[in-house]
């Protein structure tokens, strides 16, 4: 039987696996303590098993159409329909829910504006997060989104996330990674000993959300690449973190699937600077795929790895 390590511990922790039991005459390897002495020094073994699979699209979901249906379509909750009829909220007892009407089947048309991206490219990270809020370029996203989703990051970052683009909640909330995605990897990177924010930066490929989540055109990851490049030009990053097929595929240039590319040390040029960069999957993908999150875990002790070897 292996033994129970504070490195186990974490990973299931960081996962969600559990329940975790602890032998009575062993050492609580969740204590204080234990985690202190702990800074993942592992080796970390990334070539074994690797399995070719990539991720899926979401299905089709229509968000902002199903919250704008009548009543009688069933698709305001009670609780909903309460809010929008209490007499504090100043709406009056019957209300109306037309659908709106967005840009849904739309075929990624895109109209660079030049001069915000010339102004884009000298930016520092205050004027360029502004220059991305007026940014209009890719006309079905810049319509439906209800944000911009520039990133977190803080100048003590040395590990760089790079995501696909928003989501539903990132789009409410206006920050990359949050609901169920952001949890789990708020989870593997607490593991990791490592804080979003102060350690790590997280950014997206795309800074709006694609109506119903579907796919970026590669027009617009070409018209909002400016973005990136300038964001990761003035994050500096020591190691780079490529969360899914489309960041792969973005700042890679290649259209290998994921599972081949993870597992293995790539570089991307910053600053004229060959920065070592790991793939792994993106967290949405990993919820769909429970079986798949050893293998992120294992991507994400690579990062951790090259981040201690380059201190
Ligand atoms: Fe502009 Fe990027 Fe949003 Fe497209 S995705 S509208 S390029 S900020």
């Amino acid at each position: 039987m292996s033994t129970f390590t504070t490195e186990t511990a974490k990973l299931w922790m960081a996962m969600d696996i559990g329940p975790l039991w602890i032998g009575r005459d062993e050492d609580d390897p969740l204590s204080p303590a234990s985690i202190a002495k702990d800074d993942i020094k592992n080796e970390v073994s990334v070539s074994e098993n690797i399995q070719t699979i990539t991720a899926q699209p979401t299905a089709f979901t229509s968000d902002a159409f199903r919250l704008q249906t009548t009543s009688s379509q069933r698709s305001v909750s009670p609780h909903d329909h309460a809010i929008l009829t209490s007499p504090e909220s100043h709406r009056p007892k019957t209300y109306e829910l037309k659908p709106i009407k967005r840009a849904f089947a739309d075929p990624g048309i895109v109209e660079v504006d030049s001069e915000l991206l010339s102004e884009a490219q000298k930016a520092d990270w205050h004027t360029l997060e502004k220059l991305v809020s007026r940014c209009t370029a890719c006309k079905a996203l810049s319509q439906s989104r209800l944000s911009t989703v520039f990133g977190t990051a803080e100048r003590t970052a040395k590990l760089v996330i790079v995501g696909e683009a928003p989501g539903r909640d990132e789009d409410i909330q206006g920050k990359p990674f949050v609901g169920k995605s952001g949890e789990l990897l708020e989870n593997i990177l607490c593991a990791l000993g490592l804080k979003r924010g102060a350690d790590v930066a997280i950014i997206n490929v795309l800074k709006c959300r694609p109506p119903n989540n579907r796919d970026p055109h590669d027009n617009e990851i070409a018209a909002c690449a400016t973005f990136l490049n300038r964001q990761l030009e003035l994050l500096d990053p020591k190691v780079v973190v490529l969360s899914g097929r489309i960041a792969s595929h973005a700042l890679l240039k290649t259209e290998t699937s994921t599972g081949k590319l993870r597992g293995s040390v790539h570089h991307i040029s910053v600053n004229g600077k060959e920065v070592p960069t790991v793939v792994t999957y993106h967290p949405s993908y990993l919820l769909r795929s429970p079986t798949e999150k050893i293998a992120a875990w294992r991507d994400f002790c690579l990062a951790k790895k090259l981040l201690l070897d380059l201190v």
